[in-house]
């Protein structure tokens, strides 16, 4: 897999193009199944690990956890989620520049693995060690997933180098990978977890991991060819390597500087207050993102036109962290609302509280090809809703979820917190979150690839990424608060968070029109 220019993925390049014009996965690339499989049992361990970590974390050492308070637990779970889609920044810029799309997402396999086996095994230590190893494991997921994450996606873009609506229906598929991933992630870590053993469901979420690790490792090749295996080079060579050294550079700097933050924390030199932590992360990530777009502006050499697009992509961006911010509580606040309020019981049996987390997952696989569908059948009628009108009415439609559980929170109060509610308000509020999330996340991905200034197209998923690390971040510092020692708090948070969600709704309405002009011929 040695990098090379000519590798560049247009149906002109002989070596490229029987893996473009293969239609052998449901009339798409073979190379796709491989993505897909790949990211399917990598988000398998991301939504497996992710909400069992509030409950461990906040469970007694008694019963095997941590006994950290739920402020603290769901701080560290929005700071964990937030550096995980902050680290596609770096992630693939060391894909362009060093490694190439494939060796990053193998080395980003790697590090998953060893991350999850890492977490799996910190139960097998003594009490001081193992919290040491969990959170190494954590770091090594973080550190893995920004460099398959924003890659693997782009790799899915190179199989169809003509674009177009081939390749829409190709991340469509990709996208179903990612939830069935969710699904069963959620339902196997979940159960092992909470009924066999916390270390049960780390091991299991790793276990699949490996699967994906392995698949990518030995079908890559056979599959997709050459294709993603090549870098940005810059024609002369002096050049490129002063860019190669800076991004070696950059890379060990930031990894010495990472090793030293968590051997401080470790060894107890530093303390860390992880709400406080999450509340400074909170300013820097905004503050990147307004740094950045400043710098774009003033000295990114962009035409009229062009900076109007990328001050949309601005707005869409604002948007799309208020709805993270909102949606991104399923592993928090719902997640609790799930364990203390919630009646589970079906049939005698008790449901663990993580599979409720797979309703989104399920309604995704659902519901994505009915909202394709009705795109294309608004479009055909000639009644096309702009991104940004989308974008609204998936807030909106959160904003609806959100409301109802504003009912049944108010439901527990009015018991004192002895009534468990409706298992169909979590179902109901995540339907109408999934239908928000496929209102927004798809169409902002596209969103960006048509508005990004051609020299920009892959920094501009970064950002895109970055609302996703806003939105996780500030999801986990609101979320950790649902207690049922503290009852009043539950509702004040869906409130706000329904108010949240109408109010930017409704704001970005009444800027439709302005952006529409601003987009000028971009759909
Ligand atoms: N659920 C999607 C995924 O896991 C999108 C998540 C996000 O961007 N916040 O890829």
């Amino acid at each position: 897999m040695t990098p090379s220019p000519s590798a560049a993925p247009t149906p002109a390049n002989p070596a490229v193009a029987p893996y473009v014009n293969d239609t052998r996965f449901f009339g798409h690339p073979f190379g796709l199944s491989t993505l897909f499989a790949t990211e399917m049992w990598e988000r398998f361990s991301y939504y497996g690990l992710r909400p069992l970590l509030v409950l461990f974390m906040s469970a007694a050492l008694a019963d095997g956890g941590f006994g950290f308070d739920r402020p603290a637990a769901g701080a560290i779970v929005g700071i964990y989620a937030a550096s995980v889609y902050l680290a596609s920044l770096p992630g693939g810029w060391i894909a362009d520049r060093l490694l190439g799309l494939r060796r990053a997402i193998l080395v980003g396999a790697v590090l998953i693995t060893a991350g999850h086996l890492s977490i799996g095994l910190s139960g097998y230590a003594p009490a001081s060690v193992g919290k040491l190893t969990f959170f190494l494991g954590l770091l090594l997921i973080v550190l893995g997933t920004g460099l398959l994450k924003p890659n693997i996606s782009a790799i899915v873009g190179d199989l169809y180098p003509e674009g177009g609506a081939r390749r829409d229906a190709g991340f469509s598929i990709f996208y179903m990978g990612i939830n069935i991933g969710g699904l069963l992630g959620a339902l196997v870590s979940g159960y092992l977890g909470e009924n066999v053993g916390w270390h049960a469901g780390f091991g299991a979420a790793g276990v699949g991991m490996l699967f994906g690790l392995l698949w990518f490792w030995m079908r890559a090749d056979r599959t997709l060819g050459p294709i993603g295996t090549d870098i940005v080079h810059d024609p002369d060579p002096a050049v490129q390597a002063r860019r190669e050294r800076t991004v070696k550079l950059g890379t060990l700097g930031g990894l010495v500087a990472i090793a030293l933050a968590f051997v401080a924390a470790a060894t107890g030199m530093v303390t860390l207050d992880p709400q406080t932590v999450g509340s400074y992360m909170t300013v820097v990530l905004v503050g990147v993102a307004v740094v950045y777009f400043a710098y774009i502006f003033a000295a990114g050499g962009l035409t009229g036109d062009e900076k109007k697009r990328v001050l949309v992509i601005f707005v869409l961006f604002v948007f799309a962290a208020i709805f993270w911010a909102a949606f991104e509580q399923a592993p928090t606040s719902l997640q609790l609302f799930a364990k203390d309020f919630t009646d589970r019981s079906v049939l005698g049996f008790e449901m663990p509280a993580t599979w409720f987390q797979s309703a989104n997952n399920f309604f995704i696989v659902a519901f994505a090809p009915v909202f394709a569908a009705l795109w294309v059948g608004m479009a055909k009628r000639d009644l096309e809703l702009s991104s940004p009108a989308k974008f609204a009415l998936g807030l909106a439609l959160a904003g609806a979820g959100f409301a109802l559980m504003i009912i049944a929170a108010n439901e527990v109060v009015t018991s004192g917190g002895t009534a468990k509610v409706s298992p169909w308000y979590l179902i109901l509020s995540y339907l109408l979150q999934t239908w928000g999330e496929l209102c927004l996340s798809p169409v902002g991905l596209s969103s960006m690839t048509k508005l990004a200034p051609r020299q920009y197209v892959g920094q501009m998923m970064g950002i895109w990424f970055l609302a996703s690390s806003v939105g996780n971040l500030v999801a986990g510092l609101v979320g950790g608060h649902v207690d049922p020692t503290n009852l009043e708090q539950t509702p004040q948070i869906f409130l706000w968070t329904t108010v949240a969600l109408f109010g930017s709704a409704a704001v970005l309405a009444l800027m439709i029109v302005p952006i529409r002009r601003m987009m000028a011929n971009v759909r």
